[in-house]
């Protein structure tokens, strides 16, 4: 899985959510709000220059971002790792 992600620019990664997530519903998988349950057992985030952290910053102006480089974060799935 290394490097796997690293090529993909922001939009290719979206892309690529909507179809884990798409995955995740056709396997039966329980959802809420569009998004697998088991996600939310060990929250994951990853910003467009690839950290990923279990934890941001919360900003009432700009959303969600990252504690390493303050971009904007979108929650991933717990597999995840950075590299
Ligand atoms: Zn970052």
């Amino acid at each position: 899985m290394r490097g796997f992600y690293s090529g993909m620019n922001q939009d290719d990664f979206v892309t690529h959510m909507k179809q884990v997530r798409k995955e995740e519903e056709k396997n039966g998988t329980p959802m809420f709000m569009g998004i697998p349950d088991h996600w939310f057992e060990k929250l994951k985030w990853r910003c467009r220059n690839g950290h990923i952290s279990g934890m941001i910053l919360k900003s009432e102006v700009a959303g969600d971002l990252c504690l390493k480089c303050g971009e904007r974060v979108m929650m991933t799935f717990p597999e995840d790792s950075e590299g």
